[in-house]
């Protein structure tokens, strides 16, 4: 048998994780990789080239070694590739705000301010900003219900119950007092947060209801009786998603 690569470790084919820390230090090691990010996503894709308003043409430009910005070679035009954006006037750093994204996105069913205040060692003011920006901005505020395929799930936040609770029930007890959090994602598409006073049918029933549109196909390990309220919503329960991507396709097609 081969032996493992340590510096290349190679993801299971049934890993969950598409993406990982190492991937993202690896990719923007400074802030000078996120505003290339940016430069590339926003003007210019090959890195080099982009529209000059001034020149009224396309025209090679370089990195401005002092500011954030990229110049025109012909005439010094400076395109800012974080101007319009959440990123625009922030005193944080480039890459803390890639790192906040990344978080947010990569964690099952999000994080807090709380734990961002923590992860980017920022003030909790700070963290808490940075946090609704790219929930509202990024991750999309808007009231459009999700449609499509929409994958949902719960989870309380707060810890782990200590090993010590007497049974099953003492657990779910334990869970019941943390707050919950409603996770809803449009595959391909937007993502919707949600803190629910209770993981129970109704509280979580009527979020999905506000927030899903009713010809959605919804993927989740959630049992029916935690969306027993759904109406015409057929979840498919606690299957394995290979038998829920079946069963959803078997509706699709009903
Ligand atoms: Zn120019």
């Amino acid at each position: 048998m081969a032996a493992n690569d340590r510096n290349n470790p190679k993801r299971q084919p049934s890993s969950d994780s598409t993406y990982s820390l190492m991937e993202f230090m690896r990719e923007y090691p400074d802030d000078a990789a996120c505003l290339d990010r940016l430069w590339r996503e926003r003007f210019a894709p090959d890195g080099h080239h982009a529209a000059c308003p001034k020149c009224e043409r396309e025209r090679k430009f370089h990195r401005v070694s002092t500011r954030a910005c990229y110049a025109c070679d012909s005439c010094g035009w400076q395109i800012y590739p974080t101007k319009g954006t959440i990123f625009q006037k922030s005193t944080t750093s480039l890459q803390l705000w890639f790192y906040a994204m990344y978080l947010m996105a990569s964690t099952r069913c999000g994080i807090s301010a709380k734990q961002l205040e923590r992860e980017l060692g920022v003030t909790y003011k700070t963290a808490w900003r940075m946090f609704n920006k790219i929930r509202n901005d990024l991750m999309g505020g808007d009231d459009e219900p999700l449609s499509g395929d929409v994958e949902l799930d719960e989870t309380s936040w707060g810890g782990h119950p200590r090993n010590t609770l007497p049974d099953r029930k003492a657990v779910a007890k334990f869970r019941e007092a943390k707050p919950t959090i409603l996770g809803m994602v449009e595959r391909g598409g937007k993502v919707r947060l949600r803190v629910i006073p209770s993981r129970r049918g109704p509280a979580l029933s009527r979020e999905v209801r506000g927030n899903v549109n009713p010809a959605a196909i919804i993927f989740t390990p959630l049992s029916p009786p935690s969306l027993r309220r759904l109406g015409r919503w057929r979840p498919f329960g606690s299957l394995p998603l290979s038998a829920m991507v079946r069963a959803s396709r078997a509706r699709a097609s009903e």
